[in-house]
């Protein structure tokens, strides 16, 4: 079996559903190395075919090798990370022995959850299509991916690289539109990835609900970059040209606003200005005309993106530069707006295209109070020498992540750093050991130890003795770790004579 194309209804899911069900037993019971193995032949087959993967991007976002490389290397670094630990995360880890256990065998046993959805969006195909997919397959699950429609040649690409790396349907690509989406969502997956706004991401929780499945969501909203009195201005300019304007300022943890301190805020916005165009338009051709400046992802988001930049100049913001457009191109001008109010929609929506909004503050309490009053955002940064500013904002404020000093950075670049939202930002987290905990079933494990103490003592009729020590539990006070583990080795060499 390999792909499914242009998926219509629900039974025809229901169909595909079915097929890769069956591999559910099989995959679960999967060694280490098979799993590892299926992980090296996914991205041995991916790595191929590189030469399609930057035709389809650059068409789709007018995206450069190297700007779907560093995609890539994610996903190469990830599947490293697993093959080094696999063995260890798939491992029982025995619980630390308590007062009602001793001498029993506690473990956790990871199992696979079984069948797995990954419904990835369109901004970063491959990562965020496959990173989801390599957790999954070092869990021992049978996975479907429903690659964004909004992506159609990526999506094919991604369809052909998972036909020849899972010939036997273990991992199968479905590919289609919303319709597919839901004709997949009746399914009874029992766990679900969903990458993409947060309006759909209440579809996908609803429809979870139906089955019980657990879920994963990746969600956006609007990330705050503070510029503290006390940063180095130039050097905030310069990474946050960087971190907003890269693929377009399509990145679910590209800052979305600059809240900048009103001492600086005049220096950070000329210096925003320059490095944006020292990095798109060196050659002062214009931005257009700069082959590696990227494409918006296709005309419904052109026209989103530019209708809260109208928006919000039509309402008195000052366009201190951009605010220019083509069409036939999808091409939006990088744009910096100032003098915004909360009644425009581009403070209200996530702009998720090549905008940034500068908003001057007074004090850091204000900065708090505007952030608070907001959906807890994916990520947030901080600019400042200050260390007490940051300590600030980093205790009083929530988000996913959190960077001092940079943007942009804290994703896929350590595999230890778990990535993710809070509420409408996100659910759950993914990378490294995360991903593969979310694709897991930790089961609880008992063994009975030998018998040191006769288990009717527990059973009614309850003697004086029992009822006194369960007292003592109550009562006392709690019992040093230490203490425990003693105790504990006690028991078990007491039972070891009972056997
Ligand atoms: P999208 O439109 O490509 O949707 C993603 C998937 O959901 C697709 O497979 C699509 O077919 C499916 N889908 C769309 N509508 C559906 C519906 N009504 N019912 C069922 N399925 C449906 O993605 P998008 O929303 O345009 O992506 C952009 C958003 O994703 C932004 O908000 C961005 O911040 C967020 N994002 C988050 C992360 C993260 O890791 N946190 C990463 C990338 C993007």
């Amino acid at each position: 079996m390999s792909t499914v194309i242009n998926l219509p209804s629900g039974s025809a899911a229901r169909a595909v559903f079915d097929r890769v069900a069956r591999h559910v037993p099989a995959c679960a019971a999967t060694s280490a190395e098979t799993r590892i193995a299926r992980i090296r032949r996914l991205m041995e087959v991916m790595l191929a075919a590189r030469p399609r993967i930057y035709e389809a991007v650059k068409i789709e976002r007018g995206l450069t090798p190297p700007d779907v490389d560093g995609e890539l290397v994610m996903l190469k670094f990830e599947a490293d990370h697993i093959a080094k630990n696999l063995a260890d995360w798939m491992s029982d880890k025995p619980a630390p022995p308590s007062l009602m256990t001793l001498g029993k065998k506690c473990y956790l046993h990871y199992e696979a959850k079984g069948m797995v959805l990954v419904l990835p969006s369109w901004n970063a195909p491959y990562v965020i299509g496959f990173l989801p997919l390599l957790g999954a397959i070092a869990a021992g699950n049978a996975v479907i991916i429903k690659p964004s429609e909004l992506a159609p040649q990526s999506s094919k690409v991604m369809a052909d690289i998972v036909a020849e790396a899972f010939p036997n349907g273990e991992v199968v690509i479905v590919e289609g539109g919303v319709e597919a989406a839901q004709g997949l969502l009746e399914c009874p997956f029992n766990h679900i990835f969903y990458i993409g706004n947060n309006t759909v991401g209440r579809i996908i929780m609803r429809a979870a609900a139906e089955h019980f499945a657990s879920v994963t969501l990746e969600m956006g909203g609007k990330n705050p970059s503070i510029v503290d009195a006390s940063a180095d201005v130039e050097d905030a300019a310069l990474k946050t040209a960087w971190g907003r304007m890269c693929n377009a300022g399509q990145a679910c943890i590209a800052p979305d606003y600059v809240l900048v301190h009103e001492s600086v805020a005049q220096r950070y916005t000329e210096a925003l200005q320059r490095e944006i165009t020292a990095m798109y338009d060196p050659k002062g051709e214009g931005f257009a005309k700069n082959p590696e400046y990227p494409r918006v992802i296709n005309a419904r988001h052109f026209e989103r993106i530019k209708g809260l930049i109208e928006d919000a100049r039509g309402k008195g913001a000052t366009l201190v530069m951009g605010g220019e457009y083509d069409a036939t191109d999808r091409y939006i001008a990088p744009t910096i707006v100032t003098d915004v109010s909360d009644d425009m929609k581009i403070m209200q929506e996530e702009i998720f295209g090549p905008a940034i909004v500068i908003k001057p503050y007074r004090t850091r309490e204000e900065v708090v109070d505007y952030i608070r009053r907001r959906d807890k955002p994916l990520a947030a940064y901080v600019f400042a020498k200050d260390r007490s500013a940051w300590e600030y904002f980093l205790a009083n404020t929530t988000s996913g992540s959190m960077v001092l000093n940079h943007n942009v950075v804290q994703s896929g670049t350590n595999p230890y750093l778990p990535f993710g939202g809070v509420n409408h930002s996100g659910i759950g987290r993914l990378v490294g050991f995360n991903t593969f905990a979310e694709c897991s079933n930790a089961r609880t494990v008992f063994e009975e130890g030998p018998p040191v103490v006769d288990p009717r003592t527990m059973f009614p009729p309850l003697t004086d003795k029992y009822k006194k020590q369960l007292t003592q539990l109550l009562d006392g006070k709690p019992v040093p770790d230490g203490m425990v583990r003693v105790i504990d080795r006690v028991v078990r060499t007491v039972g070891l004579f009972k056997r």
